[in-house]
């Protein structure tokens, strides 16, 4: 294993979940990578959505128990046998949702690593970066470009990731119309992106309170499903030739569908209990398409980071340190936040600086 000149302490602090729901901070000695792995000063993470099954419903065999966090942004500080130069001590570097893949499995030899089924979930089936200090695989790893700030560059790891890549596989053509349902944590991403692709952006959401954040973000026209019809309001726009959703209520989702263009794509992101019941005469008239999608592969990773340092593109953020993670976590989950809150490990970051 190599180590770098960073005075590497013996412990460090993580956030783990010591019962479903509840996070605890604790004290752990501080792991050596195996080969394949690096280990990785912690400078910031994101609080995605997805922690909340991650943190509500974790592997309650875990031993210790899981650290949640895949939003994870910081430094290689020791890498272990046969990591690649590339990965060098010191490197910046990124971990999203998903923490490598095997490479020898039928979807990794079509490059699909997103969908490897032994791909490492990270805050699920291993630690995630609510902590100073991560093991991970060096697979996994996104170089993240030095113009992003640590805590901006967290969220486009996952929500910025999710958003991005979903445009690309819209089939959405520049100048084409584009609706965005739901406008939070992937929304407000998918707005600023969607704008930047040269799409017309409309925004879908429930109240005013963010239209006009909405605007800000990028959007030319806000909906507000509360007063007004957004199928009838995208039709009279010619209809959308993609919609991504961000939520996770089917009746909802499945109300907008009539607002897609024929050979219009409907793109889900969020992730609900029910079914999502859709009438089967529009997509056949149509030839209108439902799809879903993950995340991407750490190249689609790096892509997504390039792109949003290319054209300004930052998450709007709050972030809170990291020993008050349980209360950044609640506030989260309560919706009491704008847009992404964001972890940070100060007294880390510049300790090693
Ligand atoms: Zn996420
Ligand atoms: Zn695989």
């Amino acid at each position: 294993m190599q180590k770098g000149d960073l005075d590497m302490q013996a412990t460090y602090r993580a956030l783990q979940i010591t019962a479903p729901g509840k996070l605890e901070l604790v004290e752990r000695p501080t792991p050596a990578p195996d080969p394949g792995e690096v280990l990785i000063a912690v400078e910031a993470c994101g609080i995605c959505g997805a922690d909340v099954g991650d943190i509500e419903r974790p592997d309650i065999t875990a031993n210790p128990p899981r650290v949640p966090g895949h939003e994870v942004v910081g430094r290689i500080v020791a890498a272990g046998a046969g990591v690649p130069s590339v990965w060098a001590i010191g490197k910046r570097v990124g971990v999203g949702r998903f923490g490598g893949y095997c490479g020898t499995c039928d979807q990794c030899r079509q490059g699909r690593f997103q969908l490897c089924p032994m791909k490492p979930v990270v805050g699920a089936t291993c630690d995630g970066g609510y902590a100073e200090m991560m093991v991970a695989q060096a697979n996994g790893l996104v170089s993240i470009p030095d113009d992003l700030r640590a805590e901006e560059a967290a969220p486009i790891l996952c929500a910025g990731l999710a958003t991005f890549n979903a445009l690309r596989k819209s089939g959405a053509e520049p100048g084409d119309t584009v609706a965005v349902l739901g406008i939070g944590g992937l929304g407000h991403m998918a707005l600023q992106y969607a704008r930047s692709m040269g799409f017309r952006v409309v925004a879908v959401g429930r109240g005013q309170d963010i239209a006009a954040e909405a605007m800000r973000l990028g959007a030319h026209v806000y909906i507000d499903t509360r007063i007004d019809s957004a199928v009838e309001r995208i039709r009279t726009m010619g209809g959308a030739q993609a919609i991504l959703s961000t939520v996770g209520h089917s009746e909802t989702i499945a109300a907008l569908l009539p607002g897609l263009s024929p050979r219009g794509t409907l793109v889900l992101l969020g992730v609900g209990a029910d079914p999502l019941a859709l009438a089967m005469g529009p997509l056949v008239g149509g030839e209108r398409r439902v799809i879903g999608s993950l995340t991407g592969t750490p190249w689609d990773n790096e892509r997504a980071l390039g792109f949003s340092a290319l054209t300004g593109i930052r998450p709007v953020i709050e972030t809170m340190p990291l020993e008050r993670a349980a209360e950044a976590y609640q506030r989260m989950k309560s919706g009491d936040v704008v847009f992404r809150m964001v972890l940070t490990m100060k007294e880390t970051h510049h300790a090693h600086q």
